[in-house]
Order: C-alpha cells, then sequence, then structure tokens
C-alpha cells in the first residue's frame, strides 16, 4: 500500500483491508457547495477509487467563507463549481479518479448519473433533491446515501441504506427540522459544515470498511452546544411510496416542460429546458453579443447581462435569470433573448 495513507491505515478499525476497500470505493458527491466541498476534499485525501462531483451552479463571492476547496481567483474566473472543484481535487491526490459534471440532477437524469456509484455522498441544498437521491439510490437497486444539511450553527446527519430494514429519507420526512431556514436567509458559519461533512464522511468510511452501522439521525448546534442522536431503526413506514415492497420513486417521474425552480432566498430563477429542446452555447453567444452587455462565453457557460439583470446559460440546458423571483418575469426575460 502507498505510504500516503499510512497513518489512515494504522488506525486500526481501518487497517491494510480497509484501506484497499476504500481504494475500490466509487463516490458520487452530489452538490459542490459547502458540504460537498467539504466530503469530497476528505474523501480524496482518504484515496477513494473514484470520485464524481456534480453541480449546477457558476461560483460567487458569497461562496467563498464556507466552500473549502475554491479561491478568489475562480470567482473571477466565473468558474462553475463542479469545474473549479474537479481541478482542486487532482491536485490534492493524483491518485484518485476525480470527474466534475456541471448539471443540474433532475429526474430526467439523476439515474445516469449515480448508476455505477457505489455510495452517495449528500453535499446539496435542497429537500427535493435529497429526496430524489434517495429515491434514485433505491431504485438503483439500494446505493447508500449519506445525507447531511446545515444552516446557521445546526447541523445534521442520516445514513440512508445502511442497515437491513431501516426507515428511508422519504420515511423520516415528518421527523426532520422544518425547511424553512436556509443559508440565504439566517446565514451559516463554516465550522458547522465542517463538523457535518466530517460526520458524514465518517459514516460513509465505517460503512466501506465494514463497520457495524446503526441508522442514527444525528444532530449538532456548535453555538448552544446541544447535540440529539435519535436511533431510527424502527421508524420505516409499511406503504413508503420510496421503499416499501413496491414502490412508486414519485420523485423519479420526470416531465417533458421547460422547468423552473426559484433558488432558496438566492434573488434568481432557474429555467431548464428538456432535453429535446437544448440550446447551443455558441450559437446562442453570436446571436445575443449585439443586445448584451459583459457577454463572456467560455466552454461550459455563456454569461451576459440583459434588462438589469445578470443571465447565465449552461451547456446542460439551464439558464439561471439573477435578480428576480419572479418565474413568469424569468421566463419573459429569456424569452427576451430566445424568442
Ligand atoms: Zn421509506
Amino acid at each position: 500500500m502507498i505510504e500516503k495513507y499510512s497513518r489512515q491505515e494504522l488506525f486500526v478499525p481501518i487497517g491494510a483491508e480497509g484501506q484497499q476497500r476504500i481504494r475500490e470505493a466509487k463516490v458520487f458527491v452530489l452538490g459542490a457547495g459547502a458540504l460537498g466541498s467539504s466530503g469530497a476534499e476528505m474523501l480524496v485525501r482518504a484515496g477513494v477509487g473514484e470520485l464524481t462531483i456534480v453541480d449546477r451552479d457558476i461560483l460567487e463571492w458569497t461562496n467563498l467563507h464556507r466552500q473549502q476547496l475554491y479561491a478568489e481567483q475562480d470567482v473571477v474566473d466565473q468558474l462553475p463549481k463542479a469545474i473549479a472543484a474537479e481541478r482542486r481535487l487532482r491536485a490534492i491526490n493524483g491518485d484518485v479518479k476525480i470527474r466534475g459534471v456541471v448539471a443540474d440532477v433532475t429526474p430526467e437524469n439523476v439515474l445516469e448519473l449515480v448508476e455505477g456509484h457505489h455510495l452517495v455522498l449528500d453535499g446539496t441544498d435542497n429537500i427535493e433533491t435529497r429526496l430524489l437521491a434517495n429515491d434514485a439510490c433505491l431504485q438503483l437497486g439500494g446505493i447508500p446515501f449519506f445525507m447531511g444539511a446545515c444552516v446557521g450553527s445546526y447541523g445534521v446527519t442520516f445514513p440512508i441504506g445502511v442497515a437491513e430494514g431501516q426507515p428511508c429519507l422519504h420515511c423520516l420526512l415528518e421527523a426532520l427540522p422544518p425547511q424553512s431556514l436556509t443559508c440565504d436567509t439566517v446565514g451559516v458559519i463554516s465550522p458547522i459544515v465542517v463538523t457535518t461533512a466530517a460526520r458524514q464522511v465518517a459514516e460513509l468510511l465505517k460503512y466501506i470498511t465494514g463497520a457495524e452501522m446503526e441508522p442514527r439521525l444525528e444532530s449538532t448546534d456548535l453555538w448552544s452546544g446541544e447535540r440529539a442522536s435519535m436511533n431510527v431503526k424502527n421508524m420505516k413506514k409499511s406503504g413508503c411510496p420510496s421503499c416499501s415492497d413496491q414502490p412508486t420513486f414519485p420523485f423519479l417521474s420526470a416531465t417533458e416542460v421547460v422547468r423552473t425552480a426559484v433558488l432558496c432566498g438566492r434573488d434568481t430563477v432557474q429555467l431548464t429546458w428538456p432535453k429535446s429542446r437544448q440550446i447551443e452555447l455558441a450559437p446562442f453567444a453570436d446571436s445575443v453579443r449585439g443586445t448584451v452587455s459583459n457577454l463572456i462565453h467560455n466552454p461550459f457557460l455563456v454569461s451576459c447581462e440583459y434588462n438589469n439583470h445578470r443571465l447565465v446559460l449552461f451547456r446542460d440546458g439551464r439558464m439561471l435569470v439573477h435578480g428576480t423571483k419572479d418565474v413568469s418575469e424569468a421566463r419573459k426575460i429569456a424569452a427576451g433573448l430566445l424568442g
């Protein structure tokens, strides 16, 4: 075994055999924001075999205080997080096969994206995407999903699919803390990001190395010092649409329309065109050059200012319309350029 991991191997519960298992693991990291960035760094340093990190966003100045893979120049360059993350992670550990994917994870693409991985680490910032990942992992034969979420100084973790007969995320929906608070409305401090990601990664490493697992919903508030650890083994719902004997996977049903989402508290609307109606970046950039200002066209996106809004079109057919929370206004602005 490579010298690089000797201190990790010396840790008895891992040992040489555990390190070999870590080496064989293919991990999917859902989101390259705060949790995804912290978690991916730990996994890459630990020496996993392959790591795919997927994110839909580009970097902003407000990300840097807690998203530890990135630096100021990445923001200046308007890099997608998945690309900046891939570059940094490759520099950290050349042993790991790393792939950054710029995409929104949707019912249309989630199975294709996750398939082939052994484990999924949650780094997303919204419950819809978590439930989508929960369904996808179950549909793909029970891929373990290491859920994590944090806001303010409070964080929660829950490993799914790690023990026989345990509940899934859908079963526990009512037991989870309310979703009304977001990092954009009440803020977040980096120590809770690192703490939450550390717990997710510890559970993941325990699972890979064959440790006995207990499905616990753990929560911590670093400011008040409060902690809770709830064994949820008996909270599986018999008729759960996601994990019962005859699941319908309700979060996997896709549509063929332009989907819209207001990005939590960020004054931004996301429009997603279906695969059948994709917009090519280069022709789009050429067609709007005379109409818009501050046009940036790189291999990953086209960004421009139009009618006092910043628009970003990604290669996967998504457009972010910044400066509005109003879906119909966003559609109107996009239509102004796309017809
Ligand atoms: Zn369930």
